[in-house]
């Protein structure tokens, strides 16, 4: 008779640990994935150094129809330079 019980709540023990598995699993999956950039802002890419930055806080200079966005002054000036 004890050794059911006993049965009984080793096996409870054990759905619960699944439970709290696949329950992690399943937040672990839902949760966005820790990359650099702050979410909600698309960042561009300094075309001399490669440096991504914010649009609003990148220097800009608008050539050929297109806007290119660079981290310095420096590189603003190299491309203008080579362009
Ligand atoms: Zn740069």
């Amino acid at each position: 008779m004890g050794w059911i019980l006993l049965r009984l709540l080793f096996a409870a023990l054990i759905i619960r640990l699944i439970w709290k598995f696949v329950a992690g699993a399943v937040s672990g999956a839902t949760a966005p994935p820790p990359r650099g950039a702050k979410r909600g802002v698309a960042l561009v890419r300094d075309p001399v150094c490669g440096t991504y930055v914010e649009p609003s806080r990148a220097i800009r200079t608008r050539a050929g129809g297109m806007t290119h966005y660079f981290c310095s002054k420096e590189c603003q000036r190299s491309f203008v330079k080579t362009a």
